[in-house]
This record gives C-alpha cells, sequence and structure tokens, in this order.
C-alpha cells in the first residue's frame, strides 16, 4: 500500500447540524484527514463558519480536508431563515420541521457528492441524517454511522430493547439493566424517549427508521475509547455482529490553546477574559458548570444551582445558555442581585464557552456537567471530578458510567428526563443543598475524595495514551481506514494483505 492508493481514499462526512454531533464529527474528520487519506465535510454555510478557522489550520498543516457547502432547505421545510443548527430553533416544536429539512437533503446531497473526485469511497454520516441510506445506494458507497454516544449506552440501549424489562415497571419503579457487566440500577424515567414514546407518530417512526438504517450500515464510529468501556465494546459487537471502532476522545486532537478556540468560534468575546480569569485563581479550585449546548433545565432549578454554586464560597464559571425560560432567568440574575453578590467570584458566560479551553485550564478543578456524551468524554480528558446532572437523551445512563462504571463522580440527585416541550412541568428536582454537598464530596480535603480525584487523573491519562501513535483510538482508526480498503479492493476483485496495509497508514 502505498501513499497514492490512500490519497485516493475519500471520506465524507455527513454531520447533524446540532453542536453535540456537529463537534466529534469535526475533529473525526481533521483526525483522519491527518492520516493521508482526502476528507469532506458536508454541511451548511452558517454551520461551517464556525469551524472553517480550523479546517484553515488542518489545511495549512498538510491535511486534504476541504468544507462542501449544501444549502439548508429552511424555507422549504417551514423554518425560519438561519435556524440551520437544532440549538438555534425559536422552539422545539420546530423539530419535525427540522427532521423535513434533513430529508430534504437527500437530491442536492446525491448531486454534489456524484461531482466529488476521487470518487467518496466511504460516507460516514450521522445516524439522524436517514436519506444517507438511498444516497449511499445509488452511488455504491459504503455507509458507517457516527452514534455519538457510547458503547456503555449502545449495550444497555439494546438490551433494553430487547428484553423490555421497563415495560413491566411503573415509571419511578427501579429495575436492573439485563445482561450487562455491572450493577446498573434505573427507573423508566430515567431513560431516553424511545423507551417513553409519546403521541407524536412522525417523531416515533423516525426512531424506528434510524434504527433500519444503522442495521444496513458496515458500522458505527464511536467518539470513546476502549480503555474507559472494554467490556462494553466488546459485548456489544459480539451480541450486534456490528463493526465498532472507537476512535476518541476526538476532542483531544485539539492540541494546543489556539486548535481549543478555534473548534467552535461560535462568540470570541469571553474567549480572553475567561483565561485571564482563569489564570487569577489557583490550580484544581474552580468550579465549571455547563449544560451543553441545548437547555431544557427551568428557571426555577437553574435558580436553585444558581444559589447552590453561591453558597458553596467557591469561584465558580456558569455557562447559561439554552432558549427556555431565559427572559426569567436573566430578570433573577440582574434584579435579584446574584450577578452582584457572586461578582470577582462567579464568571458567568451568558452564551458561547469556549469549553475544551476551559476544561484544560489548571485552575478547574470540577465539571458539574449535564452528562451529554461530548461534555463527559471533555470532562473525562481535563482529568477532574464530575458532578452529574443528567437533564434528558442518555444523559442518565452516561450518569452510571461515571458514577458506577469508572467511579470518578458524584450524582445531585436529579431524578428523571425532563421531556421535550415539557419543560414547564417540570419541578425543582435538585435542591441548593444537593448541589453544594455534591461539590463538596469532591472538593477540598480527605482521602474519598483524593481517590475520586487520583481515578479522574487516571482516565485523562489513559484517554491521552488510546490518542497516540500505538494506542488503541490510534490503531482502530488505522483499522477503519483498512476496512474501507479491503471493501473498495473486493469491488475491484483485489486481495490485500492486512498487516502491510496496517503499517502503511500508520507510518
Ligand atoms: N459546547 C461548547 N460551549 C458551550 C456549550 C457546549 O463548546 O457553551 C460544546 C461542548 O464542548 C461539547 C458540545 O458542545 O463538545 C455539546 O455536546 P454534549 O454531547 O456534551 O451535549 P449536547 O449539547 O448535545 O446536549
Amino acid at each position: 500500500m502505498d501513499s497514492t492508493t490512500l490519497s485516493h481514499l475519500h471520506f465524507v462526512f455527513i454531520p447533524l447540524n446540532a453542536p453535540g454531533h456537529l463537534l466529534p464529527m469535526v475533529d473525526m474528520a481533521k483526525l483522519l484527514a491527518q492520516r493521508k487519506v482526502k476528507v469532506s465535510i458536508v454541511t451548511s454555510t452558517l454551520n461551517s463558519i464556525q469551524f472553517q478557522d480550523s479546517i484553515d489550520k488542518e489545511i495549512r498543516s498538510g491535511s486534504s480536508i476541504q468544507i462542501l457547502n449544501v444549502k439548508f432547505p429552511c424555507a422549504e421545510a417551514g423554518l425560519p431563515e438561519g435556524c440551520e443548527s437544532i440549538d438555534t430553533l425559536p422552539s422545539m416544536d420546530l423539530l419535525i420541521n427540522f427532521n423535513t429539512a434533513l430529508d430534504l437533503l437527500q437530491q442536492p446531497l446525491e448531486e454534489l457528492l456524484e461531482k466529488q473526485r476521487p470518487v467518496p469511497s466511504c460516507i460516514i454520516a450521522d445516524k439522524y441524517i436517514i436519506c444517507v441510506a438511498e444516497i449511499a445506494n445509488k452511488l455504491n458507497v459504503p455507509i458507517i454511522i457516527f452514534d455519538g454516544t457510547s458503547c456503555f449506552f449502545l449495550l444497555c440501549n439494546h438490551n433494553l430493547l430487547k428484553d423490555k424489562v421497563y415495560e413491566v415497571v411503573s415509571s419511578e419503579e427501579k429495575f436492573l439493566v439485563p445482561k450487562i457487566p455491572h450493577r446498573i440500577e434505573l427507573q423508566r424515567s430515567q431513560l431516553p424517549g424511545i423507551f417513553n414514546p409519546g403521541t407524536n407518530l412522525k417523531l416515533n417512526a423516525r426512531r424506528e427508521k434510524v434504527m433500519e438504517v444503522a442495521e444496513k450500515a458496515h458500522g458505527i464510529v464511536v467518539n470513546s475509547f476502549e480503555e474507559l468501556e472494554a467490556e462494553y465494546v466488546k459485548e456489544y459487537q459480539r451480541l450486534t455482529g456490528h463493526n465498532v471502532w472507537c476512535f476518541g476522545p476526538v476532542s483531544l486532537c485539539n492540541r494546543d490553546d489556539m486548535d481549543k478556540s478555534l473548534r467552535s468560534k461560535r462568540n470570541l468575546s469571553y474567549e480572553n477574559e475567561c483565561v485571564k480569569w482563569l489564570d487569577s485563581w489557583s490550580p484544581k479550585s474552580v468550579i465549571y458548570v455547563c449544560f451543553g449546548s441545548l437547555n431544557r433545565a427551568t428557571p426555577e432549578q437553574l435558580i436553585e444551582l444558581g444559589i447552590g454554586l453561591e453558597a458553596t464560597k467557591r469561584p465558580f464559571i456558569w455557562v447559561l445558555r439554552g432558549a427556555y425560560g431565559r427572559e426569567e432567568m436573566e430578570k433573577w440574575l440582574l434584579e435579584d442581585g446574584f450577578e452582584e453578590r457572586v461578582k470577582g467570584r462567579g464568571f458567568l458566560i451568558k452564551g458561547w464557552a469556549p469549553q475544551v479551553l476551559i476544561l484544560s485550564h489548571s485552575a478547574i478543578g470540577v465539571f458539574v456537567t449535564h452528562c451529554g456524551w461530548n461534555s463527559t468524554l471533555e470532562g473525562i480528558c481535563a482529568g477532574v471530578p464530575l458532578v452529574t446532572f443528567p437533564l434528558f437523551a442518555e444523559q442518565f445512563l452516561n450518569e452510571q458510567l461515571v458514577v458506577e462504571v469508572v467511579k470518578i463522580g458524584v450524582r445531585v440527585g436529579a431524578k428523571s428526563v425532563v421531556r421535550l416541550g415539557e419543560e414547564h412541568k417540570s419541578r425543582v428536582q435538585v435542591t441548593r443543598e444537593n448541589i453544594m454537598d455534591s461539590i463538596e464530596k469532591v472538593m477540598g480535603e480527605g482521602q474519598e475524595k483524593e481517590d475520586i480525584r487520583e481515578r479522574a487523573r487516571k482516565y485523562a491519562d489513559m484517554a491521552r495514551k488510546a490518542m497516540e501513535q500505538g494506542g488503541s483510538s490510534y490503531r482502530n482508526m488505522s483499522l477503519l481506514i483498512d476496512h474501507i480498503v479491503h471493501v473498495k479492493g473486493q469491488q475491484h476483485g483485489q486481495r490485500l494483505e492486512l498487516s502491510g496495509r496496517i503499517k502503511a497508514y500508520e507510518e
């Protein structure tokens, strides 16, 4: 295998327009392009603006990577102009329209990919871009699915759907996740939407379709590393027969501060100020609080969280974003004097935080997270304990992995998922005392606290090693490239020796 053959490989990434899906796929694309293959990322212009500089930097370093823009059909799907990412939707009622827009992408995507040279060797698509199945069929290109979660979740999800134990319990009753290596206890009200399907038939049917497309793919790429969840990777592969390539934590491809700040340039105004502020605090002293790119916590819950943070008397960064109840929060922050009371000690980010940059700062001592999978991994990479505050989707399962399996976090005690469109019904689940107690369990003096911090440091070290040359994630990327070489070889009637090929990708 010579480098000419590699440069004829062309991987096309089609991410979902939502930060929690787009950012890790862009990181993956950058990593793959560093392996001498050609990579394209297909997205809308508005989405690409935020990571264009990061891609330009990769190109300057010698990677063959490009962004291919495709118009996002907002008007055709009944979306306000400019709503090209899920986190910019004025209301989650528009999710159906957003899905329509995703389906309308089929023809423009097909036309765009047909024109590409070298012709695409593989499409790596987000699981929610279901029109990709038709496109791949027509163009005779293998699809690989990006799932966006962990193998721990994939296995639990698979076993729960098979076993259906959740169907015979009431919403608040506890049950054990069947046939997994750890004792994981959950209640139905903590499970993602697929286990509690609502009355929206269109959304329910779409979930089924997502699973069908994944079934037919050549395998899935997962943003995780084997050392974190080895038993779950193996068992999931064994049970489903799917190829699984873990090549994360992909955010580690952002090595220096410049990479970290270019990762998603949505709002630069806080960046310098925030880093300067962090520089003024001693190591491991600052609490970082962020609930990801979407927010489903009610203003009442956020206010309780704020009061808890204030009561810790410790320095904190609190990222307040998301559309739900924004005005009410703003009123409380200003009129009730919270901002004034925590001035100097509390750094509020009302918008987009440079999360990976913040987490890598030595002053960060704990991450209070909603347990989105990316945030969970980014916290693991930072080597700090996590205080887990799950809100929706698979976040309660991610909490279980953090607290029960790898044991690097403590719960605030959130009880059940806040359902989409039902935020107003959600009561305060976590009190100010819960917030203070959980933070104090991992900060300050004491053997138990030191043990949890030590485990967090060890996992960060394992994550870093997995990504280095010779590490498990590095190797898995070689295996993925090899799989595609093999598929292409079969299409052209060639037989190639595996060991020689792997060596070529790693030189
Ligand atoms: N993120 C960020 N700044 C923010 C909020 C989120 O950089 O203010 C990034 C974060 O680093 C992560 C992604 O957005 O990579 C959020 O993904 P996650 O899976 O954690 O949560 P989601 O937003 O999907 O709920």
